[in-house]
């Protein structure tokens, strides 16, 4: 597929990168319909967040379609269209558990950052029961994302 990845301050190429695939029974894999930049890309564009390894697929922003999920993803199913969150949530860590999802000690903002990320043709998204949000029929996906 194709993916904006990071090579290191002040470089990026569209490359061509493997399909991602389930690797924890919480994930699921969406097939990107929109996705955005924001000024947080342009921050590790510049090297100013560290996190960020030369190698990552950029973009924590997207609408989509999910196309698979694991054993224990129980709100969605294939077909269904999506918002993805920038923070992906446990939904039990004591963070998650009062609302500061952010602070998700296996989650927080990792996409695009620690974890590959939505600028590509698919992004695995962990737990995704507490990650994803249903569009609602009719919505604009335009203004959604
Ligand atoms: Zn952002
Ligand atoms: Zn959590």
């Amino acid at each position: 597929m194709k993916a904006l990845v990071y090579h290191g301050p002040g470089k990026k190429a569209l490359d061509e990168c493997p399909k991602p695939d389930i690797a924890a029974r919480t994930d699921a894999i969406v097939k990107i319909v929109k996705t955005t930049i924001c000024g947080t890309d342009l921050h590790i564009l510049k090297g100013d967040v560290p996190t960020c390894a030369s190698g990552r697929i950029l973009g924590h922003e997207g609408i989509g379609v999910v196309d698979k999920v694991g054993s224990a993803v129980t709100a969605f199913q294939t077909g269904d269209r999506v918002i993805v969150s920038c923070i992906s949530s446990c939904g039990k860590c004591d963070y998650c558990r009062r609302g500061m999802y952010s602070h998700c000690v296996d989650g927080g903002w990792i996409l695009g950052n620690k974890i590959d990320g939505t600028q590509a043709e698919y992004v695995r998204i962990p737990f995704a029961d507490t990650s994803l949000y249903r569009i609602p029929a009719g919505a604009d996906e335009d203004a959604l994302v």
